[in-house]
């Protein structure tokens, strides 16, 4: 969707993950001047430890997420139909089950979702469906050159509250709204992944009882996870590693072996519900738990209608 200012303004972007990149994408197209501030720079947010495919992870409420969610998926896969160079890919996968279950509550948000019993043993049936893969080294880095390239600047600073100088701000400060939106039931979730060498996987395969996931990239694959509420320290766990990788073996018996390359641990931004609204001058855009790519591309439609309102 496109939207054209009634007026432009000058707006500051508070944070450079997904989010807030995504913000100042759209912002950019709708005519508004950019500047992004962020204390960590794209690839060393949160955002860059996403796995990451696209899918509604711990972020309520359901009907918001799955709007979201439905947006995100047609601009993703518009992306990725435009070449590889953006990281982005429609990959299909299988979200694996153990016993018969209700259709998942965000199912309108794709087009297309089939019961599967071509399963690992141990699961009785699954979900496969096709979905936008994003590697987000590569996907991040492509998001910033849009944003320079339509004008927009990316800085950084660390701010120790909100801008005041009467232009427009949009904080997408993820866990750092609990300092910036003076928001505490904002909570990490510590979330561990492994990098193993590519093995020659295709395809996609989760576990959300797990939580254990399998998602190749180019040259790696990205195995996962933790879910750990409250947990501050990003400091790799030994033993959560191996627990990572037994589990990615059983559901994916390829990747038994596979030599491990990295450690990666990201703290997700939990809230009891997604925070997206205009208080003043502030469009608050933050809180996307463990699905801020999937719902990206949805909230920055919300926020370009927000700062144009
Ligand atoms: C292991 C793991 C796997 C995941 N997998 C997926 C997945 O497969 N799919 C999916 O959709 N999601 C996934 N997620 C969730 C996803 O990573 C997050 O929802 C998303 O990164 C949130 O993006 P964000 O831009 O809101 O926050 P962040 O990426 O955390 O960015 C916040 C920005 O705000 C800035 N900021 C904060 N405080 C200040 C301050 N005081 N001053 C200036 N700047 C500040 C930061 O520096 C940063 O630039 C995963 C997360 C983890 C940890």
């Amino acid at each position: 969707m496109r939207h054209t200012a009634p007026m432009a303004q000058r707006v500051v972007v508070v944070g450079a993950g997904v989010v807030g990149l995504t913000c100042a994408v759209r912002l950019l197209e709708a005519g508004h001047r950019v500047d992004v501030v962020a204390r960590d720079l794209p690839l060393e947010t949160t955002s860059a430890v996403a796995a990451a495919i696209w899918y509604p992870y711990r972020a309520l409420p359901q009907t918001r997420v799955t709007a979201w969610s439905k947006t995100s998926y047609a601009a993703f896969a518009a992306v990725a139909a435009d070449g590889p160079a953006s990281g982005v890919r429609m990959a299909v996968g299988t979200e694996v089950l153990r016993a018969g279950q209700p259709d998942p509550w965000w199912a309108a948000a794709v087009p297309q979702l089939e019961r599967t019993r071509d399963v690992p043993a141990g699961w009785t049936e699954g979900w496969r469906l096709t979905v936008p893969v994003v590697e987000m080294p590569v996907y991040l880095d492509w998001l910033a050159r849009r944003v320079r390239d339509a004008g927009g600047t990316i800085t950084r600073m660390n701010l120790g509250g909100l801008p005041e100088d009467g232009g427009t701000v949009v904080n997408c400060s993820g866990l750092g709204a609990r300092l910036l939106g003076a928001d505490r039931t904002v909570v990490p979730v510590r979330g561990q992944v492994v990098h193993v060498e590519q093995v020659g996987l295709d395809r996609w395969w989760l576990d959300s009882a797990g939580p254990t996931y399998v998602v190749p990239r180019s040259r790696d694959v990205v195995v996962g996870g933790t879910d750990v509420e409250g947990e501050w320290s990003r400091t790799p766990s030994a033993e959560a590693a191996a627990d990572v990788l037994e589990r990615a073996a059983r559901l994916v018996p390829a990747l038994a072996g596979a030599r491990v390359l990295r450690h990666r641990v990201g703290l997700r931004p939990v809230r009891p519900a997604v925070r997206l609204e205009r208080v003043g001058d502030v469009v608050h855009c933050y809180g996307h738990g463990g699905a801020g790519v999937t719902l990206s591309w949805g909230v920055a439609d919300e926020v370009v209608g927000l700062v144009d309102r």
